[in-house]
This record gives C-alpha cells, structure tokens and sequence, in this order.
C-alpha cells in the first residue's frame, strides 16, 4: 500500500500522529490481506510435495470436465501409485519415502503440460488433469511419465533410490461422462496395471454410452 500526503504547510504535531494512526490501521489491513492469501494458498496445496491437494482437485476437474462439455473438447486423467512403497518405507525409512514423494511431485511438474494440473491424491498416489487432450495423448504422457520415473535415480543422504510407479488412464467423453465416473475408470485402470506386473501404464476402456450421451 502507499499512504501519501501533499502540500503540509506547517508542520503540525497532532497531524503528525494523526497519520502514524492512519500509517498503522493500513498496514495492519496489509498485513491481514497478505496472511489470508498465504493461509488461502496453504490450504490449497500439499504440504509434502507443494502439488494441489485432493480437495481442491476435486474442484478443479469439476470445473475442467464443465468446461469440456460446454466446448465439445476432451479432458484426461491420469492417475498414478507408486509401487510397492510401504516396502520402500520399511526398508529406507519414512524420511527417505518423503523426500522420494517430493522428487516424484517435482518430475511431474517438470513433464506435464503447463495447462495440465498436478495434485497429490492420496498418500503415494498423484492425478494429473490434462485438458484438451484424448486419450490415446494422455497415455502417451502417462507412458512418458513411467519411463522418466523408472530411469530417475534420486540421492538422499548419500544413498540412491530408485522407485516405479503405475499409472491408469480415462477421459472424457470416451470413457466416462462425469468427474466420478472418470475418476473410477482411470481408477480401474490403475489397480489393472497393478495386477498386469506394476510399472505399466494401462488405460480404461471406451465407453459407447458414454460418447453417445454427449
Ligand atoms: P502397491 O504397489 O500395491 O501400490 O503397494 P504399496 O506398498 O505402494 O501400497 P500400500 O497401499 O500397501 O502402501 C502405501 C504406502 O505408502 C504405505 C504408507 O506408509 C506409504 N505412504 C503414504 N503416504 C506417505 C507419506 O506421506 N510419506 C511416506 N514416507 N510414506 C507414505
Ligand atoms: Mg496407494
Ligand atoms: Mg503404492
């Protein structure tokens, strides 16, 4: 804020405190606006990894998937776990697991479209939001995502870790019609390349019901 005084004619004490007065309420409201943007942001986010958090995910899609309709345009979803990481944890420990959590977030902000959304959607698993894309696209970024993440080593405390992660893949409108439906299809997806061996992509099949309600 900028508080700005013209043309004093004389030097006036009272004026002089009058304005330290005015000085302080503003830059209290200042202080204010900034700890409720920065309380705001926090809660937008994860604390761990800085991705959005499932809340606010679930908002956004929502609103992407609205957009989507409204212009005839698809939206995909990609969701991925990280592999067997309770055995990671046992065996490196929770502190190693983290920083692993927060060296994958930082890969997917690096890969993703600068359009896409990333968030944190449950504890090793993360979404992205990929807008105006289909699903034979979004499964190849799915499929970049994998291989990056399979050939990244991360050094923590002089030791290096190395996870996979698998991935499923659904969008709108060719698997499902709605942010539940899109949401449980990629989810579908993901617990069948869980099953197929891990460190795999896989996608949700095509849903003629659903391309025919659009
Ligand atoms: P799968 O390949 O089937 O996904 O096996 P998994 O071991 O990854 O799956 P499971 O659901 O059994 O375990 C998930 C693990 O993720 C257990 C939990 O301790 C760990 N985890 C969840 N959130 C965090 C976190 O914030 N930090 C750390 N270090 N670990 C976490
Ligand atoms: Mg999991
Ligand atoms: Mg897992």
């Amino acid at each position: 804020g900028v508080l700005g005084v013209d043309t004093l004619e004389q030097h006036n004490p009272e004026f002089d405190r009058l304005l330290y007065i005015v000085a302080n309420f503003c830059a209290v409201a200042i202080n204010n606006g900034r700890t409720y943007e920065r309380a705001a942001e926090m809660a937008r986010h994860d604390g761990l990894t800085g991705l959005l958090n499932h809340a606010t995910f679930q908002s956004k899609l929502a609103e992407m998937l609205t957009e989507a309709k409204n212009t005839d345009r698809p939206v995909s979803l990609v969701i991925s776990d990280v592999d067997h990481f309770k055995h990671f944890n046992d065996r490196f420990g929770h502190q190693a697991g983290d920083f692993v959590l927060r060296s994958v977030a930082d890969l997917w902000k690096r890969l993703i479209p600068h359009d896409a959304l990333a968030a944190r959607y449950g504890g090793e698993e993360f979404v992205c939001v990929l807008p105006d894309v289909g699903l034979e696209e979004a499964s190849q970024y799915a499929e970049s995502l994998r291989f990056a993440l399979d050939n990244a080593h991360f050094e923590f405390e002089t030791t290096e870790l190395h996870v996979t992660a698998s991935f499923g893949v659904a969008a709108f409108p060719i698997s499902a019609d709605s942010a539940v439906t899109v949401i449980r299809e990629a989810d579908a997806a993901l617990y069948a390349a869980k099953r197929g061996g891990r460190n795999r992509v896989s996608v949700a099949p095509i849903n003629q019901e659903s391309i025919r309600c659009q």
